[in-house]
């Protein structure tokens, strides 16, 4: 039977940066991943449709990991405004990145990228084996975990970290229980270029059938994020390639003129799910196999790094405390304590945010009218916004906070 300190399923975007920060603290992890990325990568590539808008406190993470560098010398788009307004508001809200004294709020970086420049540092960390298999049993002990993978092989970790993502194998092996919301929502993504530019920044219109977004890739390239009734996913879908330009130009009301070019899209039905525990005994949850939220504001990968980072750094401290089993439920039960109040916060803000601008009657829409046109007069207000959106909330793990930024160990 192979053994291992800590077995992390799903290397992903959240699973490879938990995996490379424990390998930082001296720990010995095995990487699971049934789907292994391909590395292979050139300036040539065509857009992913699948991106994400990057916090600061996840630029800091990333960079304390040496996989920044892998980002950059990839592909990646710096966003200085974002602008966001309801269909029938008389007034945007403009947060500009120049009124707070940073150069951006943010990166927009197609999440193969991430995943590739975190892999390269994976295959370079000699403290991570990486297995190409998936799991299929898991029976906990006292002191370990013993797994099964799906080719057969036996494995026994003293903690499993489950990242394997909305649809965790490893929640369910654990019997976590799951809390869920149907939005009855989906998301189409994917790239498209358009007739004017986007002044790199990233434009959100609030429109009854649900949010449309164009976030910035280039001056006139921008991934969408068009949300949809479920109902029409299929038919979004089914579009050709300029049937879909000319869907796109009309949901997005032309803002950006005419949509000249479109990419591959994919689209994801939207559910906010909530794991009822993160941790079992020896088992422990991060990203989006502890929760999912709306993508409306770009936060999913960016509570999962910061689940990643909390991890790490309450594990390393109970390791560097003498003699204590770091494995343990009541060390687990600290990481537990710090993060999932946040992303609870975090989820239902969504839904706050949902319900203010696309509810088309009473409170919702005199505030929409009255109340948020006035936001965009109140400085100090729109300061703390885009502090809270780039620095993140509350209690931050070290390697999120700046000086953590190129730091190696
Ligand atoms: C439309 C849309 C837009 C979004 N935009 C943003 C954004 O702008 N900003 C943001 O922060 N977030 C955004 N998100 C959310 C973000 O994409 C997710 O939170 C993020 O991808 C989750 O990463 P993860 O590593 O936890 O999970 P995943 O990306 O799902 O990775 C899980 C990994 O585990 C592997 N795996 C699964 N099962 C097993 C198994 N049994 N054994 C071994 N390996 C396994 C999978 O192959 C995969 O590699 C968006 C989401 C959507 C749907």
């Amino acid at each position: 039977m192979k053994q291992t300190q800590i077995l992390v399923v799903g290397g992903g975007m959240v699973g490879a940066a938990t995996a490379l920060a424990l390998a930082q603290s001296g720990f010995e992890v095995c990487l699971l991943e049934k789907r292994p990325p391909d590395l292979s990568w050139s300036a040539e590539s065509p857009y992913h449709p699948r991106v994400s808008a990057l916090t600061r406190a996840s630029e800091n993470f990333l960079a304390s990991l040496n996989a920044w560098s892998g980002i950059e010398a990839r592909r990646l788009q710096p966003f200085t405004a974002m602008h966001v307004w309801a269909e029938d508001a008389p007034k945007r809200i403009d947060l500009e990145a120049a009124a707070i004294g940073e150069p951006n709020l943010g990166h927009v970086v197609e999440n193969s990228v991430v995943q590739a420049a975190l892999w390269d540092q994976v295959m370079a960390q000699p403290l991570i084996r990486v297995y190409a298999d998936g799991i299929a049993q898991l029976e906990e002990t006292e002191d370990a975990v013993h797994v099964t993978l799906t080719s057969g092989t036996s494995l026994q970790a003293q903690l499993v970290v489950g990242a394997d993502g909305a649809f965790s194998t490893v929640r369910t092996l654990a019997g976590i229980g799951l809390d869920t919301h149907d939005y009855a929502q989906a998301a189409i993504v994917g790239c498209v270029r358009t007739e004017r530019s986007n002044h790199q920044a990233c434009w959100q219109r609030y429109q009854a059938s649900g949010p449309f977004a164009f976030l910035t890739l280039g001056d006139h390239v921008s991934s969408i994020a068009w949300y949809l009734p479920l109902e029409q996913q299929d038919w979004a879908l089914s579009l050709n390639d300029a049937e879909f330009a000319r869907a796109v130009t009309q949901a997005s009301n032309g803002f950006l003129g005419e949509v000249t070019e479109v990419g591959a899209r994919a689209a994801f039905p939207l559910i906010r799910r909530h794991a009822q525990h993160y941790v079992r005994p020896r088992v422990v949850l991060v990203g989006d196999a502890a929760h999912t939220v709306h993508p409306q504001a770009g936060q999913g990968v960016n509570l999962g790094l910061l689940d990643a980072a909390a991890l790490a750094e309450v594990l390393t401290e109970a390791k560097s405390s003498h003699g204590l089993d770091w494995g343990r439920r009541t060390v687990l039960r600290r990481y537990e304590r710090w993060r999932r109040g946040d992303n609870l916060v975090v989820q239902r803000a969504m839904e706050g945010f949902d319900w203010l601008y696309t509810t088309d009657e009473g409170l919702a829409k005199g505030l929409r009218r009255r109340v948020l046109p006035l936001a965009d007069h109140f400085s100090g207000m729109k300061h703390w916004l885009m502090q809270q959106a780039l620095h993140g909330r509350g209690r931050l793990p070290r390697a999120c906070q700046p000086q953590y930024k190129g730091q190696t160990s």
